[in-house]
């Protein structure tokens, strides 16, 4: 016997369309490089994303063509979400951050017929314009009298003259709706084709009170890039609710705009991996000024330091949703609200509960395995490899044939290594090719890392494992330190009773800078060569 229910498809196209009937008004506010302050709406934004969409079918764009963006959060790119996927076409959007080869290739790789790209980005596009064997058309994403050069045409004028309605298709809800490429520290990027379905599943799991609680009594601003997992789906989540939205463009690291956004917008919830955080924090300190609207920020991307979590509470009153995920996710697995039972603890327990990445919310199952595939306790103690299903769960990579992301029971192996406690709060000790292996045993870097962050001398903090004869391996922690160097014994002396004995760092190592991924991540590959002939005195 089947359900009697109806069986509606769920499409990208919806959530706009609800947003706009339902939340016309709901205000979409963003800088761009043309204006400090553009105001529109969700109202607008459907208009908008219509036109586009006409354009494109203009320009021979068809369902399951691939469309790029290169371009900043603003409401440009939010109507290209819409329009994009809205008609049917897939998009592709591509991190700037990225070397210029990886950039040709992943545009060769999705077969890309059109770019929309910000006037910032074309001298990167210029210098691989000759690899790109499929592109047709480069959209500047820019105002209508903008002077371009010949072949090119503005987003504005191509926008102008076109309807502002559009008879979005009802779609395969599991046709691909968009493309994001992992950052791939080894070898090429890897494609994660999302479905309509698996974003608007997603969208609903974001939005839910045990996630981001996102309303429509909230403004949101997403300082996760549009290019990266779809700004942490927030985009589409927000058109889900209604809630305002506010872009910062190309001003993401810039704890003066980010302040000034958060006070003059009224902004709620701030969502952004947790460098962002450290700048705006340093902004605030040394300028005085304060986040009087904001009540939450979501922080994922890498472990978030319980230094940063604590500075936002003590200081500002603003709590941290502690978040896990990957672009194989689309991304989010777990978030870090804690139960009623937390209100009990200790300050040194809540601020333990917090470092931890968070439950699973409904719709991804996980569970840690040892090496030998042996599924491990949920007791807060034991470790190991953590795998994932779910609806929006990577289930192949793109045009990689016979390289499923999941494993013969249909799990995805995230390439972390974690421990759950009784309460399903999860925490990702590291990378499993991070871990650090000494004597048998595994060192956690990310927990000696963010030890070493607590220290007041101390700005940015990597452990790495290095080669030892007796012990196979041992901790280097380098550090980069903030005014004045503090003292290797210094150092030691204050992570002595915060980590295990046998944790502590058989060295120390400074550093001006720490190498980083196109996502803002420490580059341990680069860090681990920097140091290959490092060797314990
Ligand atoms: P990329 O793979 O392009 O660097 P992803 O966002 O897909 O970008 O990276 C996912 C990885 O980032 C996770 O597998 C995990 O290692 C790390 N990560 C994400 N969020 C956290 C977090 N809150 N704490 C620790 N690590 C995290």
């Amino acid at each position: 016997m089947l359900g009697q229910m109806m069986n509606v498809p769920l499409t990208i196209s919806t959530l706009i369309r609800h947003a706009a009937r339902n939340h016309p008004h709901a205000e979409i506010v963003s800088v761009t490089g043309d204006n400090p302050r553009h105001r529109t709406t969700m109202g607008d934004a459907l208009q908008r994303s219509a036109q586009l969409a006409n354009a494109l079918v203009g320009l021979g764009i068809k369902p399951g063509d691939r469309v790029a963006t290169l371009a900043w959060n603003d409401y440009r790119h939010f109507e290209a979400y819409f329009g994009v996927s809205g008609m049917g076409a897939v998009l592709h959007t591509i991190n700037p951050r990225l070397f210029p080869e990886q950039i040709a290739y992943i545009i060769n790789h999705a077969e890309d017929r059109v770019l929309m790209i910000d006037p910032m980005f074309m001298p990167l596009i210029a210098a691989i314009r000759g690899e790109l064997k499929t592109l047709e058309k480069i959209v500047v994403l820019a105002p209508a009298d903008s002077s371009l050069d010949d072949g090119l045409v503005s987003y504005d004028a191509l926008l102008q003259g076109q309807p502002s309605t559009f008879d979005w298709p009802q779609l395969d809800e599991n046709a691909a709706s968009s493309i994001c490429y992992t950052s791939g520290t080894t070898g090429n990027p890897k494609g994660v084709v999302y479905s309509h379905r698996s974003t608007v599943l997603h969208a609903m799991a974001a939005v839910a009170a045990d996630a981001l609680a996102l309303s429509v009594r909230d403004a949101v601003l997403p300082v996760v890039p549009m290019f990266h997992v779809n700004a942490w789906g927030i985009p589409y989540a927000a058109a889900m609710c209604g809630c305002k939205l506010v872009f910062p463009g190309p001003k993401m690291g810039d704890g003066e705009t980010l302040q000034d956004l958060i006070e003059s917008e009224n902004v709620t919830l701030a969502a952004g991996v947790p460098t962002v955080w450290l700048g705006l924090l340093q902004y605030l300190e040394k300028s005085g000024k304060s986040l009087p609207s904001l009540e939450r920020t979501v922080v994922g991307g890498s472990a978030c330091p319980i230094s940063i979590m604590q500075a936002f509470k003590d200081k500002y009153d603003v709590d941290t949703l502690h978040a896990w995920g990957m672009t194989e996710m689309s991304p989010v697995g777990t978030v870090n609200v804690p139960k009623r039972d937390a209100d009990n603890l200790s300050r040194d327990d809540y601020w333990k509960l917090k470092a931890k990445q968070g439950r699973a919310v409904y719709g991804v199952e996980m569970k840690i395995v040892n090496d030998d595939g042996v599924e491990q306790p949920w007791d807060g103690k034991s470790v190991g490899n953590l795998k994932v299903r779910g609806p929006w769960i990577c289930s192949e990579y793109y045009k990689l044939p016979g390289n499923d992301a999941h494993d013969a029971d249909g799990w995805f192996s995230t390439g972390d290594v974690a421990s759950i406690d009784a309460d399903g709060f999860m925490q990702i000790t590291d990378r499993t090719k991070d871990v650090i292996k000494s004597g048998g045993e595994w060192i956690s870097s990310i927990e000696l890392e963010n030890a070493a962050l607590g220290h007041p001398a101390v700005a940015e903090a990597a452990v790495i494992g290095i080669a030892h004869p007796k012990w196979d391996e041992r901790p280097l922690l380098i550090i980069v330190a903030k005014d004045q160097a503090p003292s290797k014994d210094d150092v030691l002396e204050y992570l002595s009773d915060k980590v295990a004995k046998w944790w502590l760092p058989d060295d120390i190592a400074f550093v001006d800078e720490i190498p980083k991924t196109a996502t803002g991540k420490i580059q341990k590959l680069t860090l681990r060569e920097q140091f290959a002939d490092f060797s314990f005195g």
